[in-house]
């Protein structure tokens, strides 16, 4: 962790203590996107937090009930509730790729052969190839986290989020930041406004790169370009809470602007345990049931022991770490 440089706003001339690491600092008492050069970065938006702390409760509550439903989760306990104004970057563009390859696929096909009596039918297995010269057009909006380390929990789910409640962001005002999102805390960015715009590039072209490679066999070229059509500040309310049961802490993460779990992890009890570990038995003990039977073909055991062996682990795997649930 790098000092704090004191600092005033060029806006409301309040003290500030600014991270270097920062490239766009936030004033806290205007509320004021600055940046690093002092001038005003007016693409500033913010999701607005709707809910409350008691809420926030509710919420955990039935989240535990309805995730944890067979593990019988009883006594827990919230020790943390950190309510974060979580800073994004909104890249739009209008994107455009051209690309050309060939996609190889077989047919089968059938026809008539011989005449008379020896007239039949046969079938044959064709590969065709077919060139492929095909565009994608399309307007986006890619998100970034503002932050290089990612202590945020569930950022990743809120960047997806992001994606398609953008149009819900309205501009920020400070008003709001001294009364309804008070409590929160207002983080800034340490990517700056020309890395986000590189970032976001590089996502466009893998994303239409991709794309090419799964819509062809093979890609001869692909060619992409994108226009800026404008890059945002965005701050998401983010509600990060720990909860502890049994002596371990758990972690839910809140999107406050709908209220919704973005991600939450449900401890796996002795129950849960039980459950699945009788599950695992059930599903060994049938690969061995079933080689039993089929024991004159080689192959049978072999397939039977080595599906048995693969769902056993993932079962055993999931007994014993605790579950990341997604919200919905
Ligand atoms: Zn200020």
């Amino acid at each position: 962790m790098s000092e704090l440089t004191k600092f005033q706003c060029p806006y409301c001339n309040s003290p500030l203590e600014i991270n270097p690491e920062d490239k766009i600092f936030n004033c806290v008492s205007c509320g004021q996107a600055i940046l690093s050069d002092g001038s005003k970065f007016e693409n500033h938006y913010i999701l607005e937090n709707t809910i409350s702390q008691k809420q926030v409760h509710d919420i955990v509550k039935n989240f535990i009930r309805k995730k944890g439903y067979l593990r019988g989760i009883r006594g827990y306990k919230i020790t943390q509730v950190t309510p974060i104004l979580t800073p994004f970057w909104c890249v739009t563009t209008d994107a455009y790729t051209h690309f050309v390859g060939y996609l190889r696929y077989s047919e089968t096909k059938t026809r008539t052969v011989g005449t008379g009596k020896n007239r039949r039918t046969v079938t044959e297995h064709v590969t065709v190839y077919r060139p492929v010269d095909n565009e994608i057009n399309e307007k986006r909006v890619d998100v970034l986290l503002g932050r290089r380390g990612s202590s945020i929990y569930g950022y990743d789910k809120v960047k997806n989020l992001l994606r398609s409640q953008f149009s819900n962001a309205v501009p920020f005002n400070y008003d709001r930041l001294a009364g309804a999102e008070k409590e929160f805390d207002y983080l800034s960015s340490e990517i700056s406004l020309d890395a986000a715009n590189q970032l976001g590039k590089t996502i466009v072209f893998d994303d239409h790169r991709s794309r090419a490679e799964k819509a062809c066999t093979k890609v001869f070229d692909c060619a992409t370009q994108i226009s800026y059509t404008g890059t945002y500040f965005v701050h998401a309310p983010v509600w990060q809470i720990e909860y502890i049961f049994k002596d371990e802490t758990y972690r839910i993460a809140i999107l406050g602007s709908t209220g919704s779990v973005i991600l939450g992890e449900i401890p796996v009890t002795t129950r849960f345990r039980v459950i699945f570990l009788t599950l695992s038995i059930l599903f060994l003990g049938g690969g061995g049931a079933v080689s039993y039977f089929f024991s004159d073909q080689v192959a049978v055991p072999i397939i039977a022991g080595i599906v048995a062996a693969v769902i056993g682990f993932f079962t055993l795997k999931n007994t014993f770490k605790p579950m990341s649930v997604h919200g919905g």
